[in-house]
């Protein structure tokens, strides 16, 4: 008995202690943007676990799929968006790259896949396709976002030059 109040007073403790970001992160919170009037950010992961969104405008790139991590134990998938960055593209590419993060977490890639080109590539094909699919994109939408991409994104490890990137949306689409 007196072990299970130790072990209930154990977790409350943990719990208060959880860092800032998981008392500000909202599952499914639709942000605000600048020129538009709402992102709509729901996603839930390959497990069917809702995906909580979180703001860091320090964040080196537009959008980032994590687990959430306390004490090291998983505590549940994220996506950290950097709200302004984002902001500063086309609309339909807003879409795209929260779209692309949501990709990782339904595909599964935080569990089963290295970081890398490929995983990108898969993860922009689920977004492309989910947009088209679900009504949201028009082909103006998609050649917005490779507009974008021609411009702003950058060749790396992890991803292929822009070019190319928005030249493999077309083929996500066949
Ligand atoms: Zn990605």
């Amino acid at each position: 008995m007196r072990l299970k109040t130790t072990f209930v007073l154990f977790l409350c403790l943990s719990f208060l202690s959880i860092p800032a970001v998981f008392s500000q992160a909202k599952q499914g919170r639709v942000l605000p943007s600048e020129g538009h009037k709402y992102l709509d950010t729901r996603c839930t992961d390959y497990y069917s676990r809702p995906v909580l969104h979180v703001r860091n405008d320090s964040l080196n790139d537009v959008a980032f799929s994590d687990l959430m991590r306390h004490r090291g134990v998983p505590m549940g998938p994220m996506t950290i968006l950097n709200i302004r960055r984002l902001t500063k593209l086309s609309k339909a590419s807003q879409l795209f790259f929260i779209a692309h993060e949501c990709g990782h977490h339904v595909l599964g890639h935080l569990y089963f896949r290295q970081p890398g080109q490929m995983a990108e590539q898969e993860a922009d094909c689920y977004a492309i396709r989910s947009l088209i699919r679900s009504g949201v994109f028009t082909l103006n939408d998609v050649a917005d976002v490779q507009e974008d991409m021609r411009k702003y994104a950058q060749p790396s490890r992890m991803h292929i030059s822009g070019e190319e990137r928005a030249l493999a949306l077309i083929d996500c689409m066949e």
